[in-house]
């Protein structure tokens, strides 16, 4: 392990130059322009298992996982050989093909919620069409979602957001009309007292809640007992629907998702990342009598010109069959490893982090404070989260730029892999 290692970024730079004159920002989306830890992206060329190496040469382990899909990695060779043999017989037809009927089973064997889905082209479709379902179905127009929480950039959705919005420090985004916002009710996560307030004023006009089952845009911050529980119980009184958006922990956390893990089963589940194997997709899946509102079953109109789309499909099918339940049990020990590591160091070092984990999604906190919601997050240390994004890259290991992500261990890291990533973190912290 080089201590001394410095990343050359000469290349990346002139690339995000030019990039600026032609894409707001110089990226496709936001928080990949490292604007909040000022600092040049590096432009990446390729990937291979853990690992990715950008356009000067530097190569780094990977934790960003292109945001949480690559669960097996860069370039897996499964994947790649599904993806290419998919392609040479033609890569989107707008007509059904069989591959669409296979990734659907496989999605409703084994996310408890799904009796039938629907597949969509990313997260933000997903949580959008579940919206929009659960509107037409109750004939109610508010919803109730979290703060710091993040579903996309819909227009009710875009309140209170976590994720890039957080990362940003953005207010509300401006392009939201009032009249829109006002059906969106936000309550704190983990706070189930604030749901039922809101339900005791509000519960006849709200269409759903729609919950992060672990939240993952506020920096990870898991369930704690009973609030997931809480949320089911008081939907199920009301009459309006819970929704999981499990665009992030869908088959990440566990082989049933973290409505398995946790044993609460929503009315509908929101899907995209892992599911796609690292092509875009997104999926909603829920109870028949309610899927089949959806037209052409039903009145609710959804549709998409790539929905379900070969190439995806194929990815995202061999993704899902190589995520074995021994590989959920090797992601949960090194994933340990890696925690038990970084805990190590910070108190070697006497800095105050906290580390919240669950399986395979991991975010060290730069507080001493239990972080249980966006208020305890943004208690971090953000000068601490910037000094140590910078040092951990220049180490060679590539986490995602904000304090508000957390890192996504794959099932291709080695146990040499995570011992590096604890020595950079070390080395990082040593130097705070
Ligand atoms: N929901 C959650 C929980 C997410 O984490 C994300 C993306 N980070 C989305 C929805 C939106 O997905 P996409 O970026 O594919 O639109």
């Amino acid at each position: 392990f080089d201590r001394n290692r410095q990343r050359n970024d000469e290349r990346s730079k002139a690339a995000f130059e030019l990039a600026k004159q032609y894409i707001p920002g110089g990226v496709n989306s936001p928080v990949r322009a490292f604007k909040s830890v000022g600092l040049t992206p590096a432009y990446i060329e390729r990937g291979s298992g853990s690992r990715v190496y950008d356009i000067d040469g530097n190569s780094y382990i990977d934790y960003v996982a292109s945001w949480g899909p690559l669960i097996m990695g860069h370039a897996h060779p499964e994947v790649v050989e599904a993806i290419k043999k998919t392609a040479e017989k033609g890569t989107s037809f707008g007509a059904p093909t069989e591959i669409e009927t296979l990734m659907a089973q496989l999605v409703c064997e084994r996310v408890p919620s799904a009796d039938i889905v629907r597949m969509v082209n990313s997260g933000t479709e997903a949580t959008m069409s579940a919206l929009r379902l659960a509107r037409g179905y109750t004939k109610r127009s508010k919803i109730l979602k979290f703060e710091g929480s993040y579903h996309g950039h819909a227009d009710s959705l875009l309140i209170k957001a976590g994720s890039g919005v957080a990362t940003l420090g953005l207010p509300d985004s401006p392009g939201v009309p009032e009249s829109v916002a006002t059906h969106t009710i936000t309550v704190p996560y983990n706070d189930i007292e604030s749901v039922k307030l809101a339900f005791e004023k509000f519960g006849e006009e709200i269409a759903c809640v729609i919950v992060e089952p672990i939240a993952g845009n506020m920096g990870v911050v898991p369930p704690l007992p009973g609030f997931l529980q809480g949320l089911r119980d008081v939907t199920t009184k009301y009459g309006n629907l819970l929704i999981f958006d499990e665009v992030m922990t869908g088959f990440r956390v566990n082989y049933h998702c973290a409505q398995g893990l946790y044993g609460v089963t929503p009315d509908l589940t929101c899907l995209g990342k892992v599911i796609g194997g690292g092509l875009p997709v997104g999926a909603y899946a829920g109870r028949r009598d309610l899927m089949e509102q959806m037209a052409p079953a039903g009145p609710i109109y959804q549709a998409g010109t790539l929905s379900g789309n070969p190439l995806a499909m194929a990815a995202g099918y061999t993704t899902l069959k190589l995520m074995t339940p021994e590989r959920y049990e090797l992601l949960e020990r090194l994933s340990t490893r890696l925690q038990l590591g970084f805990e190590a160091n910070a108190a070697k070092h006497g800095v105050a982090v906290t580390i919240n984990r669950v399986g395979s999604m991991v975010c060290p906190f730069f507080t001493d404070k239990h972080v249980i919601n966006f208020e305890t997050a943004k208690s971090s240390n953000l000068e601490q989260f910037r000094s140590y994004f910078g040092s951990m890259l220049n180490l060679g290991v590539s986490v995602a730029p904000s304090q508000f992500e957390g890192m996504f261990v794959s099932g291709v890291h080695t146990e040499e892999d995570i011992d590096l990533t604890i020595a950079a973190n070390d080395e990082a912290l040593s130097r705070l």
